[in-house]
């Protein structure tokens, strides 16, 4: 019986077809894995290309390939496309080539073409084999040692096509790339009073349009899988100068490079323009923003998320039956999953072809449940003014407060609470400066243009703070809510404001006019409240740091340092060990774990032995709350002092610099996107009569209410966090990717 569980001999990895940022981070991971597991690992440079022409574009990788590697755009090793890798004769080559190093397993990042042809490739393999043993070319024994080729497919692509995983390599930063850059165009847009009309990539898919027209104030968007109706340009016209007449200084019209009307003809960016122009009179200037979207650093999402598919995919080389299909390593919901590579390619092909045959209503099913519902609020945000309510409806009184530290998002929360909600004919206030505001009465009826301009701030506009109102406080409270006819409250924000809501909501048997559904929204950069696996804000702060975290990288080049950073999380050790992870630091220290002389030794003895081997930089990042005693100042002084001629300690603490910055584009498109489940929340409770408070979030990769009496069971006796942590599963990664 063959040995169907053996490890390969030797790994190969290379990325195909378009480049994508993250895919570095992909190859670090591979390499980190495989070095981990003891098995030698190749890169092979320019895609299939490299593995027809062999030779020097197949180089062994050691630890020092994956250094540096991580925070760079593009792909280090190069992607290229092949025509001899289309032909078998090409193909058969490339198996010579690989098998001169004992590759017989490899770990392919690319696009949907890319993944295609390996699985050709890898169907081909033994009949390739048998022909180079009768041409001489190998021995019937390499043959036999090599009999299958696994295969595991990562997906780089910046257009977020690919079925089998909720996010695609590189997407994350090319949606930053696009949000900066409409950022930028919308001051200059509004200084001139003028329209412009911004073309993003996408041939098949319209994610990046449709998630930057959430996470941006786009007042029109037009994507390939919902084409407008036949009289879109009227449509177009008579929105745009609506929102003109409401005051709007600029308009921006969104469209994806694939986009067409609904006979299946292209829209481009000159018909708009043109069209805009003679209906409206309308200053219009054109944008393409092209290759700028593949550019730059990986955001610290892509950093992570390619580290973990790519430790993915070598232990998935490492630990299936020799025989199993391949798979395609994705994540949903934060969750490693693998899934036929072949399946995943026929469901991406298989939306393009409903697009293709005009079945947008099919293509749209295909793309997904949180596409579709995006796709439904930003029709909702975008219009000019609330829709006229449906006779009979009635006018609940909603509010929204804000608690805890400033996370960004916050606006973007407000900004989607006040329009969702006039938009079902409610009346929405807004608590000025949290549960203090809320005591003193200073609470505000929202008008839909209130919130205008709101959608790329960062910071909290109707104001934040910790304060939580304990035992008798709560009954001034509870007038106010009374006296302002509150009927449903959505707590934006962290720690404190998952008190205050449940301590209002404990005492609601005592005052009446708090018996009211609540609804707590995790808003903090530390990741630390319960009821979900990921608070919005945090995504920014992480972006923050890793942004310090490169710059520092680069201050140290002409030294040999130690480099010891603090970042926020207070008792929680999210933000350290996501951002050690995107960054690349060689030790982590986190709340959970504590720090220990013994740790200390050892590191110091660990940094000490790479700095003697060559090394130049030491990375280590320290949550805030790690230890009382072993300070950051501490641990600098520390490594300063041992550290002797071989390296001196700097130390960056980074405070308050990552509440702030304005909000990355998944957390302003989260918090438009849980602000819209909220208000269901509420809206469903007081439609039925009911009573029930709730905490929202992410669970298992879908939004969970969880019932708010369960708060104190959730949280951690001792310690600011909650009990689950599901992030901590990461912690082993991190020492993986130390190599
Ligand atoms: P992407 O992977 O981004 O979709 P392409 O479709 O251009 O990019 O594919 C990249 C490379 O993958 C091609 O240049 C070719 O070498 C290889 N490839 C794509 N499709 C096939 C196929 N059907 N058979 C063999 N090789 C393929």
């Amino acid at each position: 019986m063959p040995e169907v569980h053996s490890a390969p001999a030797s790994i190969g990895v290379l990325t195909s077809g378009g480049d994508a940022p993250g895919m570095n981070a992909a190859v670090r991971a591979v390499i980190c894995t495989a070095v981990y597991h003891g098995i030698d690992v190749y890169a092979i440079h320019e895609g299939y290309h490299g593995l027809v022409h062999g030779g020097e574009l197949i180089r062994r990788m050691g630890p020092a390939d994956a250094d540096g590697i991580l925070h760079r755009g593009g792909t280090a090793i190069g992607t290229a496309r092949s025509q001899e890798f289309r032909t078998r004769d090409g193909r058969r080559v490339a198996a010579r080539n690989m098998l001169e190093h004992g590759i017989d397993a490899l770990v392919v990042i690319g696009g949907d073409g890319s993944l295609t042809g390996a699985d050709i490739f890898r169907q081909e393999w033994p009949d390739l084999l048998a022909e180079l043993v009768d041409s001489g070319d190998i021995s019937p024994d390499v043959a036999d040692d090599h009999p299958v080729l696994r295969l595991a497919g990562l997906v780089g692509s910046i257009d977020n096509d690919m079925s089998g995983t909720d996010m695609t390599i590189g997407a994350d930063t090319a949606l930053h790339r696009i949000v900066e850059a409409m950022d930028a165009l919308r001051s200059t847009a509004s200084s001139h009073q003028r329209t412009f009309v911004v073309e993003v990539m996408g041939r098949h898919c319209g994610y990046l349009a449709l998630m930057a027209s959430l996470a941006t104030a786009a007042n029109w968007l037009l994507i390939p899988e919902k084409p407008p109706a036949e009289d879109w340009a009227l449509q177009m016209c008579r929105d745009i100068k609506a929102g003109r007449d409401i005051g709007r200084r600029q308009s921006v019209v969104l469209v994806a490079e694939g986009a067409q009307d609904i006979n299946g003809n292209p829209i481009t960016a000159d018909h708009i323009k043109s069209t805009l122009e003679k209906e409206l009179g309308e200053d219009t200037r054109i944008t393409i923003l092209g290759h700028v979207q593949r550019g730059g650093a990986p955001s610290a999402f892509d950093r992570y998320l390619a580290t973990v598919l790519g430790h993915a995919a070598v232990e998935r080389l490492i630990t299936a039956d020799r025989d199993a299909p391949p798979q395609l390593i994705g994540l949903r919901g934060n969750r490693v999953v693998t899934t036929p590579l072949m399946d995943c390619v026929a469901q991406t092909q298989a939306i393009a072809e409903r697009i293709n045959a005009k079945d947008f209503d099919g293509a749209m099913l295909l793309r997904g449940g949180s596409f579709r519902q995006s796709y439904e609020i930003l029709q909702t945000i975008q219009q000019a003014a609330a829709r006229p309510t449906p006779a009979g409806r009635r006018r609940f009184r909603l509010a929204i407060v804000h608690s805890g530290g400033p996370a960004p998002g916050m606006n973007n929360a407000v900004r989607a609470f006040v329009r969702l909600g006039l938009d079902r004919g409610y009346t929405v206030l807004a608590v000025k400066n949290g549960f203090r505001g809320l005591r003193d009465g200073d609470v505000h009826e929202m008008d839909w243009m209130d919130v205008s301009g709101w959608v790329s701030d960062g910071g909290a506009e109707i104001g934040t703070n910790r304060y939580v109102p304990w035992g008798a406080l709560v009954a001034q409270i509870a007038e106010q809510v009374a006296a302002h006819r509150i009927d449903g409250l959505v707590m934006a924000g962290g720690w404190a404001g998952y008190q205050a809501a449940h301590e209002l909501h404990r005492q609601r048997h005592q005052y009446a006019a708090l018996d009211i559904p609540i609804v707590c929204m995790p808003m903090t950069v530390n990741n630390d409240v319960p009821g979900t696996e990921l608070s919005i804000g945090s995504d920014t702060a992480l972006n923050s740091i890793v942004a310090d975290v490169d710059k520092i990288r680069q201050s140290a080049v002409a030294t040999r340092r130690v480099f010891v950073i603090e970042v926020m999380g207070h008792d929680c050790g999210y933000l350290a060990l996501l951002s050690g992870l995107a960054s690349g630091a060689e030790r982590i220290y986190l709340p959970e774990e504590g720090i220990t002389l013994d740790s200390l030794t050892a590191d110091l003895h660990t940094l000490a032995d790479g700095f003697r081997s060559g090394k130049r930089l030491g990375l280590i990042i320290r949550g805030e709350g790690a230890d009382l005693v072993y300070t950051t100042g501490f641990l600098k002084s520390l490594f300063e002092k041992e550290g002797g001629t071989l390296f001196d300690a700097r130390q960056a603490i980074l405070g308050h610099i990552q509440e702030g910055g304005d909000p990355s584009p998944f957390d302003r498109i989260h918090a438009t996107s849980l602000t819209a489940r909220c208000i269901e929340f509420l809206s469903e409770q007081l439609e039925s009569g009911a009573r029930a408070s709730a905490m929202l979030g992410f669970q298992s990769g879908r939004l969970q209410f969880t019932d708010l009496t369960s708060y104190p069971t959730l949280i951690h006796p001792e310690a600011q966090r909650p009990m689950e942590q599901r992030w901590m599963e990461r912690r082993g990664l991190s020492e993986i990717m130390r190599c």
